[in-house]
């Protein structure tokens, strides 16, 4: 994969005049998946819950360091009012506190040779995250800072983002960076985000404004373009030199192209490292479009540098910056390393967003986030008639969560199927989607229309970090269909919180659930697999996983205790990266 490296000098921010040839070793990583509380009181007709004043105002800190000492008491209830769909504020969007998260707390492994990693990226959790990749850059940062290595996390300083959730935030330099024929004035801002250091991009013009990360009234593609190279220029007038920029998907796919092709030049000197997390996005551009981040685009115009292959003899021809950034980085990993939770936010021990802890030693508090749950839904409860007694805990319907964007990827027509098949069998579920296709935000708002008023399913067309963390923390099972799924978190989140679940057998899915009937792995087994993209093969899972949560008690005790135990943490896969860092 090794390809000529063009130089080009700066001419009013316009680069020309190829005059350098480097080859690199682009390492394109084959595909090599793995494979309570105590002493609650009951009181009041509002299902009030106290704790003792001990268990109470453990900080997030202490909880963590508690659980790192295994002690028992990070399973703290604070003062708990039962929620109901009919408060003025819904139950997921109160004042939480602040997680106060230190990535020193987790220092188990130091890397010999420390180094200076810079990501640039379009997401990042929990502040600008619209599904796993924000998951994956800040778990895998958190990760290598606790391993002793300097991170920084570049990313648009979009308007939605909540600036109560930075700390320590302030302007660190204004500069120019290049678009489309001009410098625009740029402000760079340092904050702190779930104790990870952040670098914003906020340009002047009206790029990443809008109510959402992706989606506002501006050209994404152009807006992306410029980004990626307001990072470089960011370091080069900064003279910031990391050992490593590593870039993820499409929207970042052009800045391998600017660095080697201008700001190695220049002065940089760090090695890129390219992560592909979903191939459906490969961010189709024009010649004129890269033209506008100031490389030359008919330079990359060949089949050996940014254009799309499928493109060829169509008029016009198309470019790919992922294309272009797989050419163009040291090395790529396609899901060559599996993706790791990040436990530190994923953590039902220490979770801000959980009415009651609960963890894999004392796994009693799941019942009552179970049911704070159903009762903040209106979802059918036992123990929702007497105010004054206590909630049975023991009604049994199993609940099932999705948690998903809402793409044809997922397996669309298996989650609509399930829908009706889980309402049959008498259990309950509730999705929680956002979609980006108006026709399929239409064919949920019509689902969610006949089934929301019920007693068993909820559909909830939105995106909310909160609720995702309680929903998690109440299910029985986590449902993910997907047709296709590089790697998926959401079952991995699922296990950390107890949830079993009932996944397809595709890609990372594959590799982390094992089915509890398939007697020649029954070790690792830890949860429902169908193979068909019919709703038979789904119904098969379901109707299987329905008869051990109902009828095998103890077996399915044990699956939660099993999935709660799984090691899907960073701490098994960071070391990977460092690696990678390492070897280029
Ligand atoms: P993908 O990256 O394809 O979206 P993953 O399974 O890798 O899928 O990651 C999805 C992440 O996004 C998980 O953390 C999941 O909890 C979160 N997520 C997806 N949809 C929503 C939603 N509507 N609200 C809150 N979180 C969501």
């Amino acid at each position: 994969m090794g390809s000529r490296v063009i130089m080009e000098c700066a001419v009013g921010g316009k680069f020309f005049s190829p005059i350098f040839s480097s080859t690199r070793s682009v390492a394109v990583e084959k595909r090599k998946l793995p494979s309570l509380h105590k002493k609650i009181k009951f009181c009041s007709s509002k299902f009030k819950i106290q704790a003792s004043q001990a268990e109470t105002h453990l900080s997030p800190e202490a909880e963590l360091q508690a659980e790192k000492r295994g002690s028992s008491t990070g399973v703290g209830v604070g003062e708990l009012i039962w929620p109901s769909p009919s408060d003025g504020t819904p139950f997921w969007k109160k004042d939480f506190p602040s997680s106060g998260v230190s990535p020193e707390v987790f220092a188990d492994v130091k890397d010999s040779d420390p180094k200076h990693i810079i990501h640039v990226t379009a997401e990042m959790a929990p502040i600008a995250k619209v599904g796993g990749l924000g998951d994956v850059v800040t778990g895998l940062a958190r990760a290598c800072l606790s391993r002793g290595h300097t991170v920084d996390i570049m990313l648009p300083f979009y308007e939605c983002i909540q600036k109560q959730h930075i700390k320590d935030l302030t302007v660190i330099t204004k500069y120019n960076s290049y678009h489309d024929g001009n410098w625009v004035p740029t402000t760079a801002y340092r904050g702190v985000v779930s104790g990870i250091p952040v670098i914003f991009i906020e340009p002047s013009n009206l790029f990443f404004k809008g109510q959402y990360v992706y989606g506002g009234s501006y050209n994404e593609l152009e807006a992306y373009l410029f980004f990626s190279r307001a990072c470089l220029e960011w370091m080069q007038v900064t003279s910031t030199q990391p050992d490593i920029i590593h870039v993820h998907e499409w929207q970042t796919g052009a800045l391998p192209l600017l660095y080697w092709d201008i700001y190695h030049h220049l002065s940089l000197k760090p090695r890129i490292v390219l992560t592909i997390h979903n191939m459906e996005h490969y961010g189709e551009c024009s010649k004129e479009q890269l033209s506008k981040s100031g490389l030359e685009g008919s330079v990359y115009a060949s089949i050996d540098k940014a254009v799309d292959d499928r493109t060829i003899g169509h008029n016009p021809e198309r470019l790919s910056l992922l294309k272009g950034g797989i050419v163009y980085s040291n090395a790529v990993v396609y899901f060559g390393i599996l993706n790791g939770i990040d436990i530190t936010m994923w953590n039902p021990a220490t979770d801000i967003f959980l009415p009651v802890k609960f963890n894999d030693q004392k796994p009693e508090g799941k019942k009552f986030c179970k049911y704070y749950v159903q009762r903040g839904l209106g979802l059918a409860s036992e123990g929702t008639q007497d105010g004054n007694h206590v909630p049975d805990i023991t009604y049994k319907a199993p609940l099932v969560v999705c948690i998903t964007r809402l793409v044809p990827q997922k397996g669309l027509h298996l989650i609509s199927h399930a829908i009706k098949h889980i309402e049959e069998l008498g259990g309950q579920m509730v999705i929680l989607g956002k979609a980006s296709d108006v026709r399929v935000q239409t064919e949920f708002e019509g689902l969610a229309k006949l089934h929301n008023q019920g007693p068993c399913i909820r559909i909830l067309l939105m995106f909310s970090d909160e609720l995702s963390h309680m929903l998690y923390a109440a299910a029985d099972m986590v449902l993910v269909p997907s047709i296709y799924e590089p790697c998926g978190l959401t079952q991995m989140i699922g296990m950390r919180y107890g949830a079993v679940p009932v996944v397809r057998k595709t890609g990372g899915l594959a590799d982390t659930v094992f089915d509890m009937d398939d007697q020649s792995n029954h070790n690792k087994a830890n949860g429902f697999v169908f193979e068909g993209i019919d709703e038979g093969s789904l119904n098969c899972a379901l109707d299987r996983a329905f008869t051990y949560f109902r009828e095998k008690p103890d077996e399915w005790n044990g699956i939660i205790k099993k999935v709660m135990e799984v090691d899907n943490s960073w701490n098994n896969t960071a070391g990977k990266y460092v690696e990678l860092y390492n070897s280029i």
